[in-house]
């Protein structure tokens, strides 16, 4: 651009010249002989036309005339306010008076306004209640008045998601604008819902909010006890005496059952019932109502061994139904190979846990077999497995479900894996327990520990049995045989044991991430596989066989 005018200059005083020459030919006092060699250029130093900040300070950069060879600077008397918005001359005298040389310089405001919403940037109102408007601040480095536009509106009495813009311009027409959503819910009566909490493979909880309000006879959570059922539900009118009653087809068990605020709870008992299918109602002495199940289907309780009864939960039309037969294990060993299908587990190049898992489970199946034992295995293929349904997210979790159902009716029940982790030089095997079981619970498994730590190679010292504290993330050392009242952190402990009452033991193998750990393993598996072979077939009252 500048190059441009500098050009056209030139191009003008030639165009100028004679005019020019003839002219000034008194002032430079040019011999006319040399008049054919007479040139004249003038220009600004710096862009002949310039933004500039307000406030921010203005350079004067000067200009300058060339007549002939001569170079004559050229000063302005013209000052730009910087302070106040607007185009200036700024107008620099040249020598030959024919004309002014002028430079533009635009004071302006290119910051744009600084707005801030008052209050949260998402507001959560009940549908009916009016939504109040927090506000917002606004500042601006030059205009003390900003407007500021509001851009959507809030429908108080709609269900759904709003989103308000607040855009502030301004004089020289800078914008910015924040947003703030408002989320318009429907309105719960009487606080009649409940967090559903949804266990997710991580062994973390997933919450979610269940809707009571239609329901006046729900079932909210079922959980076993040492003798029976624990159960809690919502009864619309909360006013009266309620009782549950377990019926079959020709009598009732009535259970007295703490209202508070239209929540009945209570434990059910089912010792002294006797075989059979029961029904679940609610009764306030005027009506007697089914109850209905509001738990979500993955979080429903299949079975449990109490006491010397086998209990099964399944539902019909949405009422829960419990039968009650005489227990009998079906097999001595669970075997669960962990993961399966396209849930490769820990992995390393081409490396991947699920098939190594299922390489050792098939090995460790045979072998108990062959000492005349029952054995029952989640997969046998590279599959998901038992109860898995189509494969999906939702079902990678059932595994855990499966290994409690089954787990129920097994004498013990274990997973294979391998681990995997970020510091590769973590190496060794790994044992998690149920946080809540007894070291004579585990005894199978403290034998077994004992001997892999003679024949694995105890480099590392973070071999140990733990559990992990479920809030506050912290590792439990199990070793010193304590017991520890707390959820379990993985959903293979956690899944079978609390709606189950299934103990599961992991067995991690070595770390998959770790390569020379990795190669021992491989050399060695088989050895850790036959002490974990021993233990199992000697406490299951069998002479053990070597390979
Ligand atoms: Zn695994």
């Amino acid at each position: 651009m500048k190059k441009i005018f500098f050009i056209l200059l030139i191009i003008l005083n030639i165009i100028f010249a004679s005019f020019i020459i003839y002219n000034v030919v008194n002032i430079v006092n040019i011999n006319a002989t040399k008049f054919n060699k007479y040139y004249y250029i003038a220009y600004v130093y710096g862009e002949e036309v310039i933004d500039i900040e307000t406030n921010n300070g203005y350079d004067e950069q000067g200009a300058v005339e060339i007549i002939n060879d001569k170079k004559i600077k050229l000063d302005t008397e013209d000052v730009v306010n910087i302070e106040k918005n607007g185009t200036y001359l700024v107008k620099y005298k040249t020598k030959n008076k024919l004309y002014d040389l002028y430079r533009v310089v635009n004071v302006k405001d290119m910051v744009a306004p600084n707005i801030k919403l008052k209050g949260s940037s998402t507001i959560n109102i009940n549908v009916g209640s009016k939504y109040k408007e927090p506000g917002y601040t606004v500042t601006d480095n030059y205009d003390e008045d900003i407007k500021v536009e509001v851009i959507g509106k809030v429908d108080y009495k709609k269900k759904g998601t709003y989103k308000l813009e607040y855009k502030a311009t301004d004089s020289s027409g800078n914008t910015s604008s924040v947003t703030r959503t408002i989320n318009v819910k429907t309105k719960l009566k009487n606080n009649n819902t409940v967090t559903k909490t949804i266990s997710t493979e991580k062994g973390k909880d997933k919450k979610e909010e269940v809707d009571l309000k239609s329901n006046s006879n729900t079932t909210i959570s079922m959980s076993f006890t040492n003798d029976g059922i624990y159960i809690k539900g919502y009864i619309k009118n909360g006013s009266k005496k309620y009782s549950i009653e377990l019926c079959d087809e020709s009598t009732c068990k009535k259970y007295g059952m703490a209202v508070k605020d239209n929540y009945y709870s209570g434990n059910m008992s089912l010792s002294g019932l006797k075989n059979g299918i029961y029904k679940l109602y609610v009764n306030d002495n005027t009506d007697k109502m089914l109850v209905i199940n509001k738990l979500d289907t993955m979080s429903r309780i299949n079975r449990a061994k109490i006491g010397n009864k086998l209990v099964t939960l399944s539902y019909e039309n949405n009422n829960p139904k419990i039968m009650i037969e005489d227990f009998e294990y079906e097999y001595d060993i669970l075997l669960d190979a962990g993961h399966g299908g396209s849930d490769t587990g820990a992995t390393r190049g081409k490396i991947l846990e699920k098939t190594i898992n299922l390489m050792q489970t098939l090995y460790e199946k045979e072998r108990y077999e062959q000492h005349g034992l029952k054995v029952k295995l989640t997969r046998d293929d590279d599959t998901y497995g038992l109860m898995m349904g189509p494969v999906d997210n939702t079902n990678v979790r059932r595994r855990s479900y499966a290994v409690g159902y089954y787990g129920v009716v097994s004498r013990y029940v274990y997973s294979n894996h391998h681990n995997s982790t970020f510091n590769k030089s973590y190496s060794g095997w790994e044992v998690l327990l149920v946080n809540q079981s007894t070291m004579s619970q585990n005894d199978v498994t403290y034998k077994i520990v004992k001997e892999w730590d003679k024949n694995y190679p105890t480099n590392e010292n973070h071999l140990r049995i733990y559990g992990r504290n479920y809030d506050t993330d912290a590792l439990l050392d199990k070793t010193n045989g304590q017991t520890y009242n707390i959820k379990n952190y993985y959903a293979m402990q956690r899944i079978p044991y609390e709606l189950f009452k299934v103990i599961t033991v992991t067995y991690e193998g070595c770390y998959i991430s770790n390569e020379s750990d990795y190669n021992w393993y491989m050399d060695n598996w088989k050895k850790l596989s036959e002490i974990k072979i021993k233990a199992y077939v000697e406490k299951l009252g069998k002479k053990y066989i070597p390979v």
